[in-house]
């Protein structure tokens, strides 16, 4: 679709929709699945996938500029994050059955997915799983299926999703004999436990298996090559997301700052320091933004400075939220329940959810060491201790 074209009629769509959120979890949750709806029929969604996959395929600059109209315009996030991981892998790796009856209904989001990785004894070690799967003739005789047994942990949204994709063992040990399925979370044998965490939410919850049936039909790319098969992501579509990201950020640290100043924080010299703090890291994280767009853009691959900007980020939304509470003082304790809650309770909310940033998707130190290692070129740390040429 030609640049004007898509800006012009995504424009008038946002125009169309325009409108802050309904209060209350059910309604802002329908709300923001109604207005995914409108932007998949309007065919102005997933800027980078391919037309065929239901995207719009646009060049990189445009789904930049298409990430930033977005930002400005407050659209309500897509409410199943989750999806975004998933959604690559089918497009690289699904057949055209599965790309015909899972992408539509996930990117309009009328089906949720969650992420069964996570276990009781694999997290950071994530190729230590064991929840099985064992293929074995179907009940009835006709064709195969998967018999799932085990149970997965901190999975975000599984009381919400329809579908969990999963990594399951079928073979060996270690990396090999992985394999990745899609799972129905309304097949017979599937106990979903909510699990309260600080905010006082239940935003994952633990998945137990006792021998439940799923088609070989869902079983995406080949068993036991699931592993290298999870790693997929869609080209650069993350790395222009984020892009996106840097705007969103600026936007909340310039809310804090109008805070700080309406409430006369900003006259503390302990609370400027912090704000001053924030606002550095902000600019950091823009450059590097524009490092990784700079290289992606001539062609290379966004290198360090993508890597590092995630680790960057995470530690960010620690540090701003730290900073909103020294603004808010004692305010700071009054919750989301608190109607004199200023602002909501966004930033004491936000605060308590954002510390698990540095440990959900990767933990700080593991992306640590993929930075040691990955980027400047350290030595493996599963190497033993390091050599003293090495330091
Ligand atoms: C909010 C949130 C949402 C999540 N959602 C999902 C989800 O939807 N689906 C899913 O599958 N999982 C999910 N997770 C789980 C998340 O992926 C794991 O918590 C994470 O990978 C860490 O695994 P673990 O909790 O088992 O910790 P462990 O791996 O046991 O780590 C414990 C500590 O040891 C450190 N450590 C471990 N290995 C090393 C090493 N080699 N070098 C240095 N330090 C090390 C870790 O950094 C950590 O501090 C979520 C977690 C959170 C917090």
């Amino acid at each position: 679709m030609p640049a004007a074209q898509w800006r012009e009629q995504l424009r008038a769509f946002l125009a169309d929709h325009a409108g802050r959120p309904p209060k209350g979890k059910a309604q802002r949750l329908a709300w923001s699945r109604a207005f995914q709806g409108d932007l998949v029929d309007a065919g102005l969604a997933a800027p980078g996938w391919p037309v065929e996959a239901g995207g719009m395929a646009l060049d990189l600059a445009d789904q930049i500029a298409y990430h930033r109209e977005m930002v400005r315009a407050r659209v309500p996030k897509h409410p199943c994050a989750l999806s975004f991981i998933v959604a690559p892998t089918l497009i690289k790796h699904g057949t055209q059955e599965q790309k015909d009856r899972f992408l539509r209904p996930l990117l309009r989001a009328d089906e949720f997915w969650c992420q069964g990785f996570s276990e009781p004894g694999a997290g950071s070690d994530l190729t230590a799983l064991s929840t099985r799967a064992q293929r074995v003739l179907a009940k009835g005789g006709d064709g195969e299926e998967f018999v799932v047994s085990g149970q997965k942990l901190w999975t975000t949204q599984a009381d919400l999703a329809d579908w969990m994709f999963a990594l399951v063992r079928t073979g060996g040990s270690g990396a090999e004999g992985i394999s990745y399925l899609l799972i129905p979370m309304d097949a017979p044998g599937i106990t979903v436990r909510p699990l309260r965490d600080l905010t006082g939410g239940t935003h994952f919850a633990e998945v137990f298996f006792d021998e439940v049936r799923v088609p070989v039909a869902n079983l995406v790319g080949e068993q036991d090559r699931g592993w290298s098969i999870a790693r997929t992501s869609l080209g650069h579509e993350r790395a222009t997301a984020f892009l996106a990201d840097e705007y969103r950020y600026r936007r909340v640290v310039d809310e804090l700052l109008a805070l700080a100043r309406a409430t006369g924080a900003a006259d503390d010299p302990v609370v400027r320091q912090s704000l001053a703090r924030i606002e550095a890291w902000v600019r950091v994280l823009a450059s590097n933004s524009r490092r990784a767009l700079d290289a992606v853009l001539a062609g290379r691959e966004p290198g360090a400075a993508a890597s590092v900007n995630r680790l960057v980020r995470a530690e960010f939304d620690q540090i701003l939220h730290s900073a909103a509470l020294r603004v808010l003082g004692p305010d700071a304790l009054l919750g989301l329940r608190e109607p004199t809650a200023p602002e909501g309770a966004r930033w004491t909310y936000g605060y308590l959810r954002t510390l698990a940033s540095t440990i959900g998707a990767g933990t700080a130190e593991i992306q640590r060491n993929t930075i040691a290692e990955k980027v400047l070129g350290l030595p493996s740390h599963l190497s033993g201790s390091l050599a003293p040429e090495a330091c």
